[in-house]
């Protein structure tokens, strides 16, 4: 990379202001090299060495020498940002015109169409009424034609309700059965992603992407598409958010939002969520429609208001157990998950129940779905009704493993966040480094791993270690 970075390279010709230094020249010429030869390298490059610039060029030029795409996540939108809108365009301009890269979002940053139109017709899963004012506003913004339909295009913040009813989903998602994907936003940008020489993520999309992979496979697709080059800045916080991407979090409010999504009661009464869409959609199936009308009635409504007021007895019994070790240590707001004699006679049997009843939901749901498949039509919603049942047995699955909490290489706590919200059951692994091992030897060929304090007392062994 000599020709980029000597005293009388590219860099000193076009960058305004340029300093040459020998450390910035160093880093950039092993970044080249871990992306050409794999493996794993790591640098500490202090504040003044000019990192992102040390290790845009190199990626860039091995890209588009090899055609292979390199990803670079970093932590914070602030760095993200300066990469997007200055470091990447620079490098661009004076280097690589044919540069191609995508900024790289998660499926929820997204409006989906689909579930936009369901929320303008009344039918979709708006929480509170007040969201729907701000319905109108998100209308404008549509008919104004969006370039990418991201949130953080939209010129007003929604409240969390409005948007989480409005946006992409991956399991509930259609796909190409979905009339609306030739607009879809996400899959513009999908496309988009599938065709860049470069993608520039956060360390959250990153992991959450990891998180997905070590359950479907490494080389499945999850949130980014396949790579084998990865470049990690600001790679200190890498552990942490590792560790909050595979482990398993349950909450109240959580299990309240799946179970008002599949069946919500409106102000008037009237039938909301899933099952309220789905029977105005019936009688398009005729004769069909009135055992399915049945079923959703006499069975998945009592079930699913059953499983509701179990969620209430269980996380209020939650709390009681956290209060009752509050009194002992005073402001405490996690505590670690101890089998007491309470926990196993009070809790355990509150949970059993409760997750049997998101099995008998889930069970309903799928029935109702390959009804809806014979009768040969409504496949949008059916497919809606399988997502929505895979996440109720999910939920299931992860409540059963967290009140059982006897996992050794795992840690299982309770936490009010801020000490007063709402309780919320967690695991963490003890240790993430055999996961990420896994990943790092299946799945990629050459990482870089930068960062301003990477070292203790000198050493990488700490962070190597974990
Ligand atoms: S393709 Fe998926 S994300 Fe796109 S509009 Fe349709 S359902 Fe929504």
């Amino acid at each position: 990379m000599s020709d980029v970075f000597s005293p009388d390279g590219l860099l000193a010709a076009t960058l305004p202001g340029f300093e040459y230094r020998p450390q910035q020249a160093y880093m950039a010429s092993l970044v080249f090299e871990t992306l050409a030869s794999g493996g794993i390298t790591l640098i500490e490059a202090g504040t003044g060495t000019g990192k992102s610039l040390a290790y845009l060029f190199p990626a860039v030029r091995f890209a588009l020498e090899t055609g292979e795409r390199v990803v670079v996540s970093t932590n914070t939108i602030n760095l993200q940002e300066q990469l997007v809108h200055k470091d990447i365009p620079f490098v661009r301009n004076v280097f690589a015109p044919e540069l191609k890269v995508a900024l790289v979002k998660g499926w929820q940053n997204y409006l989906c169409l689909h579930r936009y139109q369901n929320a303008l017709q009344g039918s979709g899963d708006l929480f509170e009424p007040e969201a729907e004012l701000q319905l109108a506003a998100v209308r404008e913004w549509v008919a104004a034609g969006p370039e990418e339909g991201s949130l953080s295009e939209l010129p007003f913040s929604p409240s969390p309700s409005l948007w989480s009813s409005i946006c992409a989903e991956s399991d509930t998602c259609l796909r190409q059965e979905c009339p609306l994907y030739e607009h879809c936003f996400l899959f513009k940008a999908r496309r988009q992603m599938e065709d860049s020489h470069l993608l520039v993520v956060n360390h959250h999309l990153l992991f959450a992407d990891v998180a997905v992979r070590g359950v479907l496979g490494w080389q499945s697709e999850a949130v980014l598409p396949p790579y084998s080059h990865l470049i990690i800045d600001e790679a200190h916080h890498v552990e942490d958010v590792a560790t909050d991407h595979l482990g398993n979090r349950l909450s109240e409010l959580g299990m309240r939002q799946l179970l008002g999504r599949i069946v919500r009661r409106r102000r008037r009464g009237e039938l909301g969520g899933y099952a309220g869409r789905l029977v105005t959609k019936l009688p398009s199936l005729g004769t069909a429609a009135t055992s399915i009308m049945e079923r959703i009635y006499s069975d998945l409504l009592p079930n699913v208001g059953k499983a509701e007021e179990l969620a209430s007895t269980f996380f209020a019994a939650l709390s009681e157990w956290a209060g009752d070790r509050n009194g002992r240590e005073e402001g405490e707001s996690a505590w670690a998950i101890v089998q007491d004699a309470t926990w196993r006679t009070e809790i355990c049997p509150a949970a059993d129940e409760l997750s049997s009843a998101l099995r008998t939901v889930a069970d309903e749901l799928s029935h109702l779905c390959t009804k809806l498949r014979d009768a040969g039509d409504l496949n949008a919603q059916a497919h809606e009704g399988e997502a929505l049942a895979a996440r109720a047995r999910r939920t299931a699955e992860v409540l059963d493993w967290l009140v059982a909490a006897d996992d050794p290489d795992s840690v299982f706590w309770l936490e009010r966040e801020g000490g007063r919200k709402p309780i919320r059951l967690c695991s963490a692994p003890v240790e993430i480094g055999p996961h990420l091992a896994s990943w790092l030897r299946q799945a990629i060929r050459s990482v870089v791993m930068c960062s301003a304090t990477l070292t203790v007392n000198g050493s990488f062994d700490y962070v190597t270690g974990r």
